[in-house]
């Protein structure tokens, strides 16, 4: 009894005395502009990560407490985006469009160097190619990915399949969100031509019945079908139409001829419906946004529409539809809060988009570079400007995901040759 009690007690000691040595915090991100719009913090503080969490919000947190220092000085501390628009569910299937086919985006090669943790496609995927989708993008990939599934059962593959009524079925959308609420937030409608609103009120019918909110891409009759009736019969509260800066044939811009934003618009958002960028390549307008903006009328949520035709052109990469926003005019803070809290809140995800203590540790940090740029629209117009965001430092999950200066990595010359000949445990691994 009595060496089982001393063995217990060594164990106990040697336990304690490890702990002491070891540092609090995996990572601190010292000295940088922290914006957190969910929890009003706009301050220099320092942000400490452990166990893959926020653990610390503060001012002067003690460097010696953390395995891992990065400076950030001079730079914008926010939380890990959240891009609500991209299309990420890629394969090889040809001519299968944003599902499993090649017009998406790889989600890795793509997020992280943009400050995104999470990444939403909005409607690649329907009832039919979930587990697809789920084994061969959710599961595989190193960034967060959620999806509005779409309310047509092969999701966006394009031609016919979208245009089918008959693949669009409400009770069996909700049920497979239903049985996977970690990766499916939502349901999607899109590219529908006809006079029909079954899609729109059968995708309203599964978010009812999932408690989801729903996405709507909405035009592509002629005449267009009322933007009025969609937005204020059709939608419920917390439902988004998304291009909300575009003007194309087939739907309604809600800047007016007369350069108004439409009364019936204005009149949505103090309903509750909720008003996303997604940029894509199509989809945003200086003729609308500057208008809209001047008037007042802000997007509730900044997205991409990511996907290879809008990476290569105007929309780029988040962070320039953001700065894009700022040239605008929208305070930093509202631009942070519609890449971050907002979405969190639309997608029902409270761990994510913030960074108060126990949230997920995923943080973007950002270089406001000031100079001489240019943006351009979906028509190809050039707007100048003179400030861009940049992304210095990706956090997932705690990790250092993306590093352009390498402010968290020790100096190489203060670092040991690595002997190549140890055996292979003791060499560094790549990943
Ligand atoms: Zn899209």
């Amino acid at each position: 009894m009595m060496r089982r009690a001393l063995a217990t007690l060594i164990v106990l000691l040697a336990a304690q005395a490890a702990s002491a040595q070891a540092p609090r915090y995996s990572l601190l991100l010292k000295g940088g502009h922290v914006i957190d719009p969910k929890n009003g913090v706009d301050a220099v503080m320092d942000v400490a990560i452990a166990d893959g969490k926020v653990a610390a919000v503060a001012a002067n947190i003690d460097a010696a407490q953390a395995a891992r220092v990065a400076n950030v000085a001079g730079l914008y501390v926010v939380p890990g985006l959240i891009d609500l628009h991209a299309h990420v569910f890629i394969g090889s299937e040809p001519d299968s469009y944003l599902s499993n086919g090649d017009v998406g985006a790889h989600a890795d090669t793509h997020s992280f160097r943009s400050g995104q943790t999470t990444l939403v496609d909005v409607g690649g995927p329907g009832w039919r190619n979930y587990a697809q989708f789920k084994a061969n993008i959710v599961d595989r990939a190193r960034t967060r990915v959620l999806a509005f599934l779409n309310i047509v059962g092969h999701g966006m593959r394009g031609g016919p399949y979208e245009q089918d009524l008959s693949d669009m079925d409400a009770k069996l959308t909700a049920q497979r969100i239903l049985a996977n609420k970690d990766v499916l937030v939502g349901i999607k409608v899109a590219h529908y031509q006809g006079a029909e609103w079954e899609p729109v009120t059968r995708a309203v019918e599964a978010g009812r019945r999932a408690d989801v909110p729903v996405m709507i891409d909405f035009g592509g009759n002629d005449p267009p079908q009322s933007l009025d009736a969609l937005l204020n019969t059709h939608l419920r509260p917390g439902d988004i139409l998304t291009h909300m800066y575009a003007h194309v044939r087939g739907r309604h811009p809600i800047v007016n001829a007369q350069g108004q934003v439409e009364p019936y618009v204005l009149a949505a958002r103090k309903r509750g419906v909720l008003f996303d960028v997604g940029h894509g390549g199509g989809s945003f307008l200086f003729r609308q946004a500057v208008p809209a903006t001047q008037q007042g009328f802000w997007p509730d949520i900044i997205s991409t529409d990511l996907h290879t035709g809008s990476q290569n052109a105007g929309m780029k990469d988040i962070l320039n539809v953001m700065s894009k926003m700022l040239v605008l005019g929208m305070p930093v803070n509202d631009v942070i809060r519609a890449n971050t809290a907002r979405v969190a809140e639309v997608i029902k995800r409270p761990e994510l988009g913030h960074l108060g203590v126990g949230a997920e540790g995923d943080v973007a940090v950002l270089a406001l570079r000031k100079g001489e740029f240019g943006f351009i629209d979906s028509s190809g117009n050039r707007m100048p400007g003179n400030q861009k965001l940049e992304c210095e430092l990706t956090v997932k999950g705690g990790q250092v995901v993306w590093d352009l200066n390498g402010r968290s990595h020790t100096l190489w010359s203060e670092q040991p040759v690595e002997d190549m000949n140890a055996p292979p445990p003791a060499r560094r691994r790549t990943r």
